[in-house]
């Protein structure tokens, strides 16, 4: 369920109207619902009550700090994948004790901003990397938690780009490889080893590889356990799929109904790391009509946002909802391609879409926009970034101002020769 619903012929975002927002902000820009990350966060979160667990939010799904402040007086953590997210998440309020960091790239830098800030722990992808957190953490005298993310060789039945769970992938470690790392970390003076964990991919809509996955990472648990190797945490990453169009992904009450007897039998406080879940729904990509075009039988809704503001259909071909912002119940549908201003033919929101007929300046929603929406925009042709507006209730808050053109050349030098 998300917040943004007709009233009448007229889009709302909980109480507010967005054609209202669009007079005020200008468009396209993102718009986010309070209500709806709450409840989303919530549901999640409850649905594990019974095992003791902690939520941490995947920050690259969506960074703004309006929204990672949320989270955090929900009690939540975040998994962070880059400096530049320690530095978000911190800003927002997190409690460094319920951050948690993977990603197969970490600089000694990072790792030494994040020992600095005394993370709960790092999640490793190779033995390279974990004897770099070891060194880091004896260079400036802490020890440093460690989890090793385990490859479990898993398909997630998934778009190839969002799945990391093969062994083909460059994700983590393969169980074998894992349990040699483990031996090492144990022998490392400046690691504790801490965790263990999985990700297998993203916009996952069947229990079945979260299950087999888990499966796997048991049997882990329990080789580990022979050798005296105890870990604390179980991390079994993110991955939970929405509706963007006619999938139906468990519910997470029903992903915990099946996990949760695993679970409590692990004796571990387990982290999830939900990103699209809580996100993907509660956010909505609004844009204007700038022209219509019909050519060779082809109708184009050219639209002011493009692919720089929202990829995922270019990048991997998604499919978006699109809604009239302003519903007229007579109007005819139509089919179209629905396109941005970039200089691009990959430059599309929606290919061959029935849609009601648009005309030029009205506005539509693209749907489900809320999650690796902004966060993989770019300022590609040029095009300073939209701004992204939250609601609650009956007010409306800019929690980032649209990009000027100053912005768009900030620290860029032309060289006195
Ligand atoms: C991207 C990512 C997530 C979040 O994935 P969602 O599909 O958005 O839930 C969680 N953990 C890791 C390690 C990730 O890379």
């Amino acid at each position: 369920m998300h917040d943004f619903q007709y009233k009448g012929d007229e889009l709302y975002c909980e109480d507010v109207s967005v054609k209202k927002i669009a007079k005020e902000v200008g468009t396209p820009f993102y718009l986010y619902s309070y209500n709806t990350l709450k409840n989303h966060f919530r549901a999640f979160d409850s649905a594990f009550a019974g095992i003791p667990h902690l939520v941490c939010f995947a920050v690259k799904s969506n960074s703004n700090i309006a929204l990672l402040k949320i989270f955090a007086e929900e009690g939540g953590g975040f998994d962070i994948v880059s400096g530049g997210e320690l530095y978000r998440a911190l800003l927002a309020g997190a409690d460094p004790q319920k951050i948690v960091y993977a990603g197969v790239g970490k600089t000694r830098e990072e790792i030494r901003y994040a020992l600095k800030s005394n993370i709960l722990m790092f999640n490793v992808e190779s033995t390279q990397e974990l004897f770099a957190i070891d060194e880091v953490a004896g260079e400036i005298g802490v020890k440093a938690r460690v989890a090793l993310r385990v490859n479990p060789d898993i398909d997630a039945k998934t778009h190839p780009y969002i799945s990391t769970g093969l062994k083909t992938h460059k994700f983590g470690m393969s169980t074998k490889d894992a349990l040699e790392g483990y031996r090492i970390a144990r022998s490392l003076e400046n690691i504790e080893v801490t965790g263990i964990h999985k990700h297998i991919g993203s916009q996952i809509t069947q229990i079945s590889p979260f299950m087999d996955a888990l499966e796997r990472i048991v049997a882990l648990i329990d080789i580990l356990k022979n050798e005296n190797l105890n870990v604390r945490y179980l991390n079994i990453g993110g991955g939970l799929g929405i509706t963007y169009k006619d999938e139906s992904p468990p519910y997470p009450k029903e992903l915990a109904a099946e996990l949760s007897p695993v679970l409590k039998g692990i004796h571990c406080t387990i982290i999830f790391e939900p990103g699209r879940v809580i996100v993907g729904n509660a956010g909505i990509l609004v844009t204007r009509v700038l022209y219509t075009k019909r050519s060779e039988g082809k109708t184009f809704l050219i639209v002011d946002a493009g692919m720089n503001d929202l990829v995922r259909p270019s990048f991997y071909g998604s499919y978006h909802s699109i809604l009239p912002v302003d519903k007229n119940s007579n109007s005819h549908k139509i089919v179209a391609d629905v396109v941005g201003p970039i200089c691009e033919s990959g430059d599309f929101l929606a290919k061959d879409r029935v849609l009601p007929e648009l005309k030029k300046e009205s506005l539509a929603a693209i749907m489900s926009a809320g999650a690796y929406g902004f966060t993989m925009s770019s300022n590609y042709n040029s095009r300073p970034r939209v701004p992204e507006i939250l609601v609650r209730d009956k007010e409306f808050y800019i929690i980032r101002k649209r990009e000027s053109y100053e912005d768009l050349v900030r620290g860029e030098e032309i060289p006195l020769f």
